[in-house]
């Protein structure tokens, strides 16, 4: 029994509704050593049987058998094992990847059969040599003549090395001269293989035939020479030979596939062996990088916007721009701490007194009150549009919009009068109105920054910041008394805890409800220990008391006239109130200059020894960041799939070519896996080009060589995580859109794949 047989096979065509046969009910019986050649006029089904024969397609009725096996249940793995096992193809169009060279070309059929480097050189050569095309073995395939070209075609038939060789129309596109030394040559390589040749030129094969089949409209017509005449001479092989040279075949070192090392070689040739091609699919993988990249910022860039438009609970000056900073030590800021924020780089302005800053107080006399934040002089970026700046520690400059609601109707008159600030603890101030800086009402209106704060400030002096940041450490502590071992809760103020010039430094003077306190009877020249606990520091004082003062002392004691307006009070001298109250600032505000640089500087500042905390991520927003992903992220992820889309389309019109690269390997046996490989490849090596490419723009950007605000915007916005989740996606979308690829070109037969790609 021969190693093809065929029984009752049909073959048919379907296309645009209408069913044509390719070949029906042939039967056929073709064994080792023959030389078949095949005639018949164009259209009887030539070319159909041979690609029956070859496992290129599939056919409909009847059973073909190979070596006794049934294959109507094959799939097109086993086919592809089949080709790769049996099966040589030579074509009249000649099927070769014109981008390779005729090394490359030859090398890739022993390739996908996984021979090993060396051995494929060697053998190549060697057969390059045979062909007569040494010259040539590095040109391109694109730059061959035909004859050339078909040589190649046998050269790589001959290297795969497979016992059946069919070729369609080998001489067709040949002149005669050419077609003379092909048909030679494929007569000294016949020796114990299985040749079949389709030709409607018989006289080119005549001498060399030793079988003809004569086919007409589907049927075979004529077979002479079947099986049963004994074999021709240069086909005549001893049984005992072939059998030697199965075994030889064996101890070949042959993997049977492809190996993954050469999967990646010819991926990275494929990419870059097309310079034009490699260009057009960079370009589609630049555009999806900067749009995926684009969306991302976009989305990121929305939530900083929202968070400026919020509020917060605890700080009630909630700029956006504003960073609360503590020294980490918990140790009051010095003249070098202000120095070096005051000049760091990105720094808008600094509040000294931030401790100050979150109170908004009223100043008011009978004709006029005003409210607002209360600032420190030295911030004060505006020249005064009225009147002028203090020159007294009691004078303040207001500002405000002019809207005639603020100030009234006549700011002027305003200036120069006296006005009273009611403090936290209750004290009362009197200031003076140096100037006031008009703000245009319709200016700010345009602004990007909605804020809800209040739009008009009051700046004092740093005498009365310092006077008034006193008191409100005062306020803000837990002050005690420890008297005989006894603790008592005093609260600094009116009734309470306050200073007087008549006290000595180190002294205390307490009413006389203290005396009882001691078994003498009487307070005076015992100690205690006064202690100031609050937020940012504990101070102690130890302080003698230097007696104690009743109705008839009072006056005396401490120069004041009504004791029923001090009832209970305690005294101790002014320089010794500030030990305990006026310790400096220990909380400070930087403002960045652009909330972008929010995270840069709370980093810098956290690396300079300081607590930061960025206002804007404490904000509760009207308009929750949560709710702006929410709406934002799926809008993302529809204009990322459109891109994708779109990239797929334009990428696989760019990779039209690789349909014919692909048909050709799998006819030389290649499977599905390992060409989905070399294609995931190619586009993973594309993407990560193009990602290259992007970074090293933001890059650039970044080391200011470039100067674009987009890119700028990819610098602040993107952290190494988005960097990361960026270069992921790009890779999973070259991976998709090859398997996509992939599955199209697998779908068909390997003679549809070339039918529908050529
Ligand atoms: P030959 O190689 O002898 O010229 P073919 O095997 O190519 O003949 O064609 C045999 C018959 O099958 C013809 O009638 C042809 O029209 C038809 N045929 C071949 N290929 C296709 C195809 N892809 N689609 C539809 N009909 C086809
Ligand atoms: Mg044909």
């Amino acid at each position: 029994m021969g190693i093809i047989r065929l029984k009752n096979v049909s073959k048919f065509y379907y296309s645009k509704g209408i069913i044509a046969s390719g070949i029906s009910k042939v039967n056929l019986d073709l064994d080792l050593g023959e030389f078949v050649v095949i005639t018949g006029e164009s259209g009887s089904g030539k070319s159909t049987l041979l690609n029956v024969i070859s496992g290129l397609d599939t056919y409909e009725e009847g059973e073909m058998y190979i070596e006794g096996q049934e294959t109507s249940h094959y799939t097109a793995t086993d086919f592809e094992n089949y080709r790769q096992k049996y099966i040589s193809c030579i074509f009249q169009s000649f099927n070769l990847v014109s981008s390779y060279t005729v090394y490359q070309n030859i090398a890739l059929a022993m390739q996908i059969d996984g021979y090993d480097a060396a051995e494929i050189k060697k053998k190549v050569l060697d057969i390059i040599e045979k062909v007569g095309l040494s010259e040539y073995k590095n040109r391109k395939v694109s730059k061959l003549s035909g004859g050339q070209k078909q040589r190649v075609a046998i050269a790589r038939a001959l290297a795969k090395d497979t016992r059946i060789l069919v070729a369609d129309e080998p001489t067709g596109n040949l002149d005669s001269d050419s077609a003379e030394g092909i048909v030679e040559l494929l007569t000294k390589i016949s020796a114990d293989k299985l040749v079949i040749v389709v030709t409607h030129n018989y006289e080119q094969f005549k001498d060399h035939a030793t079988r003809v089949i004569k086919m007409h409209d589907g049927k075979i017509v004529e077979d002479s020479g079947a099986s049963d005449t004994p074999l021709i001479s240069n086909a005549v092989l001893p049984l005992g030979n072939r059998a030697a040279r199965t075994e030889e075949q064996k101890t070949k070192k042959k993997r049977n596939s492809i190996g993954y090392g050469t999967q990646l070689r010819l991926g990275i040739r494929n990419t870059f062996n097309l310079p034009a091609k490699l260009l057009l699919l960079l370009l589609v993988f630049i555009f999806v990088t900067s749009a995926v990249s684009a969306q991302y910022v976009t989305v990121k860039k929305q939530g900083d916007t929202v968070s400026e438009q919020g509020r917060n609970n605890y700080f009630e000056n909630y700029n956006p721009k504003r960073i609360v900073v503590e020294k980490a030590d918990g140790s009051a800021f010095t003249r070098a701490d202000y120095k070096a924020l005051e000049n760091a780089e990105h720094v808008e302005k600094l509040i000294k007194e931030d401790i100050i800053y979150d109170t908004s107080i009223y100043i008011e006399n009978n004709e006029f009150s005003f409210y607002g934040y209360m600032m420190d002089l030295a911030s004060l970026t505006e020249e005064p549009t009225l009147g002028g700046l203090p020159e007294k520690d009691d004078e303040v400059v207001l500002t405000g919009y002019d809207d005639g609601w603020s100030f009234g109707d006549e700011p002027k008159k305003l200036i120069g009068k006296t006005y009273k600030v009611s403090l936290n603890d209750g004290t009362e101030k009197k200031v003076k109105i140096a100037g006031i800086v008009l703000r245009d009402y319709a200016e700010d209106e345009g602004s990007d920054m909605i804020t809800t704060t209040l739009e008009s400030d009051i700046y004092f002096t740093d005498k009365m910041i310092e006077e008034m940041r006193r008191d409100m450490y005062a306020s803000g502590s837990t002050t005690t008394m420890l008297i005989n071992s006894h603790e008592v809760r005093l609260t600094p103020g009116e009734g309470g805890l306050v200073t007087n010039e008549n006290v000595p430094e180190g002294y205390i003077l307490l009413p006389t409800d203290y005396d009882p306190e001691f078994k003498e009877g009487y307070a005076a020249g015992k100690e205690v220990k006064l202690t100031a606990k609050n937020l940012y520091y504990e101070q102690s004082l130890d302080l003698m008391i230097m007696g104690t003062y009743g109705q008839k002392t009072f006056e005396k004691k401490t120069g004041l006239k009504n004791i029923a307006e001090h009832n209970g009070e305690v005294f101790m001298n002014p320089t010794d109130y500030r030990r305990l109250y006026e310790k400096g600032s220990f909380q400070a505000s930087v403002f960045v200059d652009n909330t972008k640089n929010l995270e840069g500087m709370k980093d810098m500042l956290e690396r300079g020894g300081y607590r930061a905390l960025i206002l804007k991520d404490h904000i509760y927003n009207f308009m929750d960041e949560d709710i702006v992903r929410i709406i934002q992220l799926p809008l993302a992820v529809v204009v990322c799939l459109a891109v994708f889309f779109i990239a797929y389309f334009v990428i696989r019109l760019i990779l039209k070519s690789r349909g014919v690269y692909f048909a050709t390997a799998r006819m030389l046996g290649m499977g599905k896996s390992p060409a989905s490989r070399i294609m995931r490849v190619e586009l993973v090596i594309v993407a990560i080009i193009s990602y290259a490419l992007f970074f090293a723009f933001v890059y650039m950007s970044r080391m200011g060589i470039i100067n674009n605000e987009k890119l700028m915007d990819y610098v602040t916005y993107l952290t190494v995580r988005d960097y990361v989740i960026l270069a992921v996606i790009l890779m999973v979308m070259a991976i998709l859109i090859s398997g996509r690829f992939m599955r199209t070109i697998f779908r068909s037969s390997a003679m549809g794949a070339f039918r529908e790609e050529v």
